[in-house]
């Protein structure tokens, strides 16, 4: 379960964020966010809510369509959405992330392991019998050896999203996006769940973490970006941002939740 191959050398920039805008209607959203991410490095994006980090996850994951700004993967994928943006450019994009959402999101009239296949086999066109092999290993990786065949009503939350992760690590993505991802948890279950996002940051796998949990994110994190109506307020190392933040507006965040 190691991230996918790639030529590029360690700690080479895989993604690149340029000037990223989305409004709703009237409701400027994101107001230029700037972010760039390398190779095998964990960034958590942190902020009140309502101050745009599930929706520059979903603008990365292409769930929705920037209105300006710039994505660029390793140098061979460069979206201007100041542009009209092909289709094949905007799918192209979303192949490289894939997604673990605050709500699981499985499919509930299918199993755990039928979850997890399901993109693998539909969308990527991947041969069953390999899709269920590497689905298999994945769920034994999370603990979950024992509950392919369980129907998410019949899983704890954490195991959903146990199931959720594996989901997403079947699609071999370059990227992956965390989005609160234990939020909707009991407590008593989210330490399950952070040491399998724990292990996957150690195994090299690059990610962008939407978090409130903020002793993770000075465990795990490279960079953290704390940002609040639609801009980056600051950003940095998680000891400088976490515990001796430059801005009035991050301290003031911090201190309420650390
Ligand atoms: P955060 O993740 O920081 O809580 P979000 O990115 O979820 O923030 O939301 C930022 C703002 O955008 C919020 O005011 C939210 O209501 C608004 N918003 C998000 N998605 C939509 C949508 N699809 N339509 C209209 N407004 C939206």
């Amino acid at each position: 379960m190691s991230p996918t191959e790639s030529n590029l050398p360690e700690a080479a920039t895989l993604l690149t964020v340029r000037g990223l805008r989305k409004a709703f209607g009237r409701h400027e959203v994101l107001k230029s966010i700037d972010m760039d991410v390398r190779r095998g490095e964990v960034v958590t994006l942190i902020g009140p809510s309502g101050s745009g980090k599930t929706t520059v996850l979903r603008c990365l994951n292409g769930l929705e369509v920037p209105d300006g700004g710039i994505v660029e993967f390793a140098n061979d994928l460069t979206v201007d959405f100041s542009l009209p943006v092909p289709k094949k450019q905007l799918s192209s994009m979303r192949d490289r992330s894939a997604m673990v959402f605050q709500h699981y999101n499985l499919f509930p009239h299918k199993t755990a392991l039928e979850n997890v296949i399901e993109g693998p086999v539909q969308v990527q066109k991947r041969p069953k019998a390999e899709a269920i092999e590497e689905a298999r290993e994945l769920l034994a990786r999370v603990g979950l050896a024992d509950k392919e065949g369980s129907y998410p009503f019949e899983l704890s939350g954490g195991q959903q999203q146990r199931v959720g992760i594996v989901r997403a690590l079947a699609l071999r993505p370059q990227l992956l996006l965390f989005d609160e991802p234990t939020s909707a948890l009991d407590p008593e279950l989210v330490g399950d769940v952070l040491t399998v996002i724990k292990e996957l940051a150690d195994e090299g796998w690059t990610m962008v973490v939407v978090t409130h949990e903020l002793a993770f994110a000075r465990e795990v994190a490279d960079e953290v970006i704390f940002m609040a109506d639609g801009v980056v307020v600051e950003r940095g190392h998680p000891d400088t941002v976490l515990r001796d933040p430059r801005e009035e507006r991050t301290r003031q965040f911090v201190d309420r939740l650390l």
